[in-house]
């Protein structure tokens, strides 16, 4: 098997949530040397050729980028944009419920996920926790890794019509059951007791939430429970990630949704870095939060977080000489952008052997055959003629084939990042990912061999893209 499938399945395993995706992502380009950045410092004098920065925003998106040492200003950036978030459950502000003797906690669902499939699995706590330490609030990640929490189903012989049709209501019918209200009030749990009389502004947490959820939190943090002052969790499968099938040809996952990008893209572009000395151009990765609820947030791909990163790389591997006030200055930011190119990398559909008739008769991805190319003519996937040339001369000198995807007129047809960075940015864009069977459910199916090549495919397109780019012109 091949050493990027279990590389992946480990980030899996490292990341329940976007905040993990960030920090797992961090830790790989921390180890091969790339240097943080902030976006609340002024960067001058920071960014130098022949080097490798990232700078995150709300820990969870993250932007990396190479500068070639041959780079001159005006080249083009070579793009892959992805995202962190998928379809999970998140804890309520206000979460503590008791009903028939359970301890239940609320949860809100996010994204569009296939919510039966989060029935009967045992789900635990991850996240994000502000922690008050002496005045000063600070996030820390949290995972518990035991089973706490389940969404029980309705035992066959109660439902009505024997599960003919599985539907429940998301409000009522969708709380998980957390523990039992008897051990709660017997004092097994050394929860914080509201002696506090000093004015609260908003309800404490303690009022708020499961003194035995926060009890566990704490002690994972090392922490007491009175310095927690808020948090963002989120529910996941406690069962791992894992490669499958006969021959490991499958890897069994949560989150491959989009989770395969964040590897591949950082994998790819930390590979490309041992060419870094003679490149001409930048080469970059932005993985952004919030795809599955429309991008639109302070670091979704809607956001400034890409445009802001680009001007700001853009200015200051400027040539010095050149007034930036000047025409020739001031279209530095313009001129690069009409070289650049966006890999927008999302998941694609592979071909499902229940239910051939859903796809189009002749556009039929497989698994393992290597990244789909999507296509739509309503621009729901950016992928135009120019973007496919590219790409094939791209997947040649890499020896990666690829595969092409559109759907049947009679379907709708998913979305993702690609047409609102390339409709902000005037970016050419492709739309490209790799096939999977179960897209949004608690756990999706992806084949082990194209792991490794996608990144192959991101690495030859850092190192080629500059030269490549010149003899594409639309
Ligand atoms: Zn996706």
């Amino acid at each position: 098997m091949s050493l990027y499938a279990q590389e992946f399945v480990d980030f899996v395993n490292a990341s329940p949530t976007p905040y993990h995706v960030v920090n797992t992502v961090k830790s790989k380009l921390d180890a091969d040397g790339f240097v943080q950045l902030s976006e609340r410092d002024n960067w001058a004098g920071k960014v130098k050729k022949n080097s490798k920065y990232y700078v995150t925003r709300n820990s969870s998106s993250i932007i990396a980028f190479t500068v070639g040492g041959e780079y001159t200003p005006g080249n083009g950036i070579a793009i892959v944009g992805g995202h962190t978030d998928s379809p999970v459950l998140r804890i309520k502000p206000i979460s503590d419920q008791k009903r028939e003797g359970y301890v239940q906690v609320g949860v809100e669902t996010y994204g569009g996920g296939i919510w039966h499939t989060w029935f009967d699995r045992d789900l635990s706590v991850a996240g994000r926790v502000f922690v008050n330490e002496g005045g000063k609030f600070v996030s820390k990640l949290v995972k518990l890794d035991k089973p706490i929490l389940r969404i029980p189903t309705l035992a066959i012989h109660l439902t009505k019509d024997r599960y003919v049709k599985f539907e429940f209501n998301k409000e009522t019918q969708f709380r998980p059951i957390a523990g039992q209200t008897a051990e709660e009030s017997s004092g097994c749990c050394k929860g914080e007791e509201l002696t506090e009389s000093e004015f609260q502004s908003v309800k404490s947490v303690v009022e708020r939430h499961s003194k035995k959820l926060l009890d566990l939190i704490a002690q994972e943090l090392s922490v007491e429970v009175s310095q927690i002052e808020d948090f963002e969790l989120i529910l996941y499968d406690t069962q791992k990630s894992t490669i499958g099938g006969l021959n490991d040809e499958f890897i069994f996952s949560p989150r491959l949704d989009n989770q395969v990008t964040c590897y591949t893209a950082t994998t790819g572009l930390i590979k490309s870095t041992k060419q870094l000395a003679t490149q001409t151009g930048i080469q970059l990765i932005s993985l952004f939060d919030h795809e599955e609820i429309g991008s639109q947030s302070a670091q979704g791909a809607d956001s400034s977080f890409l445009p802001n990163i680009l001007e700001r790389i853009t200015k200051l591997t400027a040539n010095p000489e050149v007034d930036l006030k000047s025409e020739l200055g001031s279209s530095y930011f313009l001129t690069t952008m009409s070289k650049s190119f966006i890999l927008s990398s999302d998941m694609a559909h592979g071909v499902h052997p229940n239910y051939g008739e859903n796809y189009e008769s002749l556009n039929r991805p497989q698994l393992n055959q290597g990244p789909v190319i999507k296509i739509n003519a309503n621009q729901r996937y950016v992928t135009n003629s120019a973007g496919i040339v590219l790409l094939k001369q791209i997947g040649a000198l890499a020896k990666v084939p690829q595969q092409l995807f559109v759907v049947r007129n009679d379907s709708p047809c998913g979305s993702t990042i690609g047409p609102m960075i390339s409709a902000k940015l005037g970016v050419r864009t492709l739309d490209l990912g790799n096939p999977q069977l179960s897209m949004h459910s608690i756990r999706e199916t992806c084949g082990s061999h194209d792991i490794e090549k996608l990144v192959l495919l991101f690495e030859s397109y850092f190192e080629h893209f500059a030269e490549l780019e010149q003899k594409i012109v639309v």
